[in-house]
């Protein structure tokens, strides 16, 4: 593999006038400091995904309220730049999942804000869940048995658990926990490893890279950046190590530095591009 391939498009990019939240504008941002950077990254252009997609992980009503700004998004708005953003962040995910489906290695999202959003709720800047709406669509199409998410946000993945739960879907594994004291730091590290092993018999991994676990995040964190770091280098050695491919995104970020939070999301890519031999 000579390069990793991240599935971006201006398209999903939006500006909420009422959100603090840089997380919709993070793509344009990290894609722009990477080729910046020169890192071995190339862009390619995902499908938008579907009406229909996204009614698999959230109830129709909800779906079509949202995409046309009658119901509130999960940055408490009906901003039409929101509403169009959302089937390019949940087909980006999707492009970038098929991605590392057929490579068998790894593909990038530079997407947020899924893993708060419910069947039929959006909360905390997650609007459309595209962990969910990537899973069940690739199971649709027979193109996988069993798929994995490793929730490294710092916030738990209750949007997620609930749609598993609601719809029983027992072939996905989810691992998401809050972790708030940065004494657990090392035992968590010690720990990954094994929780990345667990997911052993999945045909795909879902790895939600979230830079608000570290220990300077406002809305909490007990990582540092080298710990951030160990923690990429783990989950992409040992996935590879197993031969499972993985599609990894962004995830939260909420540093007042914009430098510090991009600084997290270039170093978890440079582990990726390390870890499958491209750097
Ligand atoms: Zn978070």
């Amino acid at each position: 593999m000579n390069q990793i391939d991240v599935y971006y498009t201006p398209q999903q990019v939006s500006c909420p006038s009422d959100s603090s939240s840089p997380s919709p504008r993070k793509p344009e941002w990290v894609v722009k400091e990477w080729l910046y950077r020169k890192l071995p990254v190339r862009v390619i252009a995902p499908v938008a995904a579907t009406r229909d997609q996204i009614a698999l992980a959230h109830h129709p009503r909800y779906v079509d309220g949202i995409l046309s700004c009658e119901l509130m998004n999960g940055f408490r708005g009906r901003n039409k730049d929101v509403a169009q953003s959302l089937p390019w962040t949940c087909g980006s995910f999707l492009s970038a999942a098929r991605g590392a489906l057929e490579n068998g290695l790894v593909a990038c999202s530079p997407t947020s804000g899924f893993h708060h959003a419910g069947v039929k709720t959006a909360f905390g800047y997650c609007t459309f869940n595209g962990l969910m709406v990537a899973a069940l669509s690739l199971k649709a199409e027979g193109k996988v048995c069993r798929v994995g998410i490793l929730d490294c946000d710092q916030h738990f993945g209750d949007g997620t658990a609930e749609i598993i739960a609601a719809k029983r879907l027992d072939w996905i594994r989810h691992l998401s926990k809050e972790y708030v004291d940065p004494d657990e730091a090392e035992a968590f590290i010690a720990q990954l490893p094994e929780l990345v092993r667990s997911f052993v018999d999945c045909d795909l991994l879902m790895y939600q890279a979230g830079a608000d676990q570290h220990v300077n995040d406002p809305l909490g964190g007990f990582l540092t950046t080298e710990q951030l770091a160990r923690r990429d280098q783990i989950v992409f050695t040992v996935a590879k190590a197993m031969g499972v491919p993985v599609v990894w995104n962004l995830a939260g970020g909420y540093q007042d530095s914009l430098y510090e939070v991009l600084k997290i999301h270039t170093n978890t890519m440079l582990a990726c591009s390390a870890a499958y031999g491209c750097d």
